[in-house]
């Protein structure tokens, strides 16, 4: 009912690989499967996005200097 029971709950988040946002899986307003994995977002615009090229989002230790 308090505030700390948000921060008991810990709700599961996860990263918007787009916007680097985090994002509750539970309230995410967008989500793309991709290779067998559950990406979130949070906004459409960011799957838009993601979907156009997901390996540039979620390959993040390589540098994005290429076009
Ligand atoms: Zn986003």
């Amino acid at each position: 009912m308090g505030i700390l029971d948000i921060f008991r709950k810990k709700p599961a988040t996860a990263v918007d690989p787009v916007c680097h946002m985090t994002v509750e899986k539970e309230s995410a307003r967008a989500t793309s499967e991709y290779e067998g994995e559950t990406y979130y977002f949070c906004a459409p615009g960011c799957k838009h996005t993601f979907d156009e090229d997901p390996p540039k989002f979620i390959g993040a230790d390589k540098p994005a200097v290429e076009m």
